[in-house]
């Protein structure tokens, strides 16, 4: 009899069957109304409506009072906003002087401060039914220059999956930017930590959790030069672009001052228009800026709670989809959302653009495929965002157990419709991480304690 350590073949391959959801989106076209049998790590059946599972089985989970959706996917966050949410001076603002209020707070960051945030954020998106989540860090003062590692660490512990996109800054206030001095970083510095991390992190764990792409802040927060060097690094090593664009009009007011040239064109003449890159927000483009994004494949996050706090428009998700581009869904950092809650910002996104399209233009469906097939392709993961054959077994199980569902009919519609906030269980790489609604990983009082503690410490600091 082996002694060793690793599981055998057979027990590795015990398959278990997710059996007779009471709904399942599969967000592609394929039935999976009898479930869906997990392998290891990996979907290796669908169960079509009113079949059984071809494979063996070993065990069940019964699904019969769960919805089953595909593992949510968040493509844009600030994970440190989490410490500053509701925080007095930047409420009832728009974006730049809201910018500018939190600078200066935001510039406290400590390492263990920012350790806290990145693990309640990372734990509030789980438990909403997010499995994967793109996190945006652009502020590096003296003290957190391994900022994106930490937060690589803090993923793998979780056993989340997270695409780290390093952010930067070069323009400063003395510049004509927004921030203050002691953000922003020199361009050799951007360039070579970028390199360092794609080198460190970028799909270097064997579960293909960690992911690393380059995101300067905005356009108009770095030097042309650092625009042009981080699309040559991003060629080179096969990594994703992004950064904020057309979130507001006082952005194309700003670009038009700074550059002579509207924000697109501006992100053009820096060799940012193709399919590597994917764009927060996305609202003031015009018809024919709405064609060229199309045409190069380039990717919008729809961020609708932060555009609807700030104040900044309404994203033109079906315009930008029929012309090519791929849209996906962000909760956006927490001082302006201030919830990391995918699921509820599904009903977000469905709500806003009923005010911009008619009611049969832009329906329930059309909302979840935002967080699944269209943030899984924003991020350029191939095997994440449905429920498929071969597929990432990442699952996000919701039950109807609470008032806001009582009387409700369809399942599916019901999630975004009544408002579901919170997953019942999830799955990650094959491997529960939430069950009856509680996170797996950790004591959430403990995490909720120290973040908290720190918040306010940061708060006060000043
Ligand atoms: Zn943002």
């Amino acid at each position: 009899m082996s002694t060793s350590a690793h599981p055998t073949p057979s027990q590795s391959a015990r398959n278990l069957w997710i059996q007779q959801p009471l709904a399942c989106f599969t967000a592609n076209q394929q039935d999976a109304g009898n479930g869906i049998v997990i392998s290891g790590d990996r979907i290796i059946e669908l169960v079509a409506t009113g079949s059984q599972p071809q494979s063996d089985i070993h065990h069940t989970f019964d699904a019969r009072e769960h919805v089953l959706l595909p593992g949510l996917v968040n493509t844009h966050h600030h994970f440190y906003q989490t410490l500053t949410r509701a925080c007095p001076p930047a409420l009832n603002k728009k974006l730049f002087p809201w910018l500018q209020t939190l600078y200066p707070i935001w510039a406290r960051l400590t390492p263990e401060a920012h350790a806290s945030a990145t693990e309640l954020a990372m734990v509030e998106l789980m438990l909403s039914g997010c499995t994967t989540a793109a996190d945006h860090h652009y502020l590096f003062p003296h003290g957190m220059e391994y900022a994106i590692d930490q937060q690589a660490e803090v993923a793998l512990k979780l056993g989340m999956r997270a695409t780290f996109t390093r952010g930067s800054m070069t323009l400063s206030q003395k510049d004509g930017g927004l921030p203050p001095e002691s953000v922003v970083q020199t361009g050799q510095q951007i360039i070579d930590d970028s390199e360092r991390l794609i080198k460190r992190w970028h799909q270097q764990d064997d579960q293909q959790l960690v992911e690393i792409a380059l995101a300067p802040c905005s356009p108009f927060s770095v030097t042309p030069e650092i625009m042009k060097a981080s699309a040559d690094l991003a060629q080179r090593y096969q990594v994703g672009l992004h950064t904020h664009l057309a979130e507001t009009e006082d952005e194309n007011d700003f670009c038009l001052k700074m550059f002579g040239l509207r924000p697109l064109d501006y992100l053009e003449s820096v060799g940012w228009l193709n399919d590597r890159t994917w764009l927060a927000h996305g609202i003031h483009f015009n018809d024919a800026e709405i064609q060229r994004l199309g045409q190069a494949g380039t990717g919008i996050c729809h961020c609708p709670s932060s555009n609807m706090v700030l104040a900044s428009g309404i994203c033109r998700v079906n315009e930008l989809r029929a012309a090519g581009s791929p849209v996906g869904l962000g909760v956006d950092g927490s001082a302006s959302n201030d919830h990391s809650n995918l699921m509820q910002e599904i009903r977000q996104a469905l709500l806003i653009q009923r005010l911009r399209y008619e009611a049969d233009e832009f329906t329930h469906r059309d909302a979840l495929s935002l967080a699944t097939t269209g943030s899984a392709k924003l991020l350029g993961r191939g095997n994440i965002g449905e429920l498929a054959l071969g597929n990432k077994a990442d699952l996000a199980l919701f039950k109807l157990d609470e008032p806001r569902f009582s009387g409700a009919h369809d399942p599916l519609a019901a999630l975004v419709l009544c408002g579901a906030s919170r997953a019942d269980a999830v799955m990650i790489n094959g491997q529960w991480t939430v069950k009856d609604k509680q996170w797996l990983g950790g004591d959430i009082n403990e995490l909720m304690a120290r973040h908290q503690q720190a918040a306010k410490t940061l708060y006060r600091a000043g």
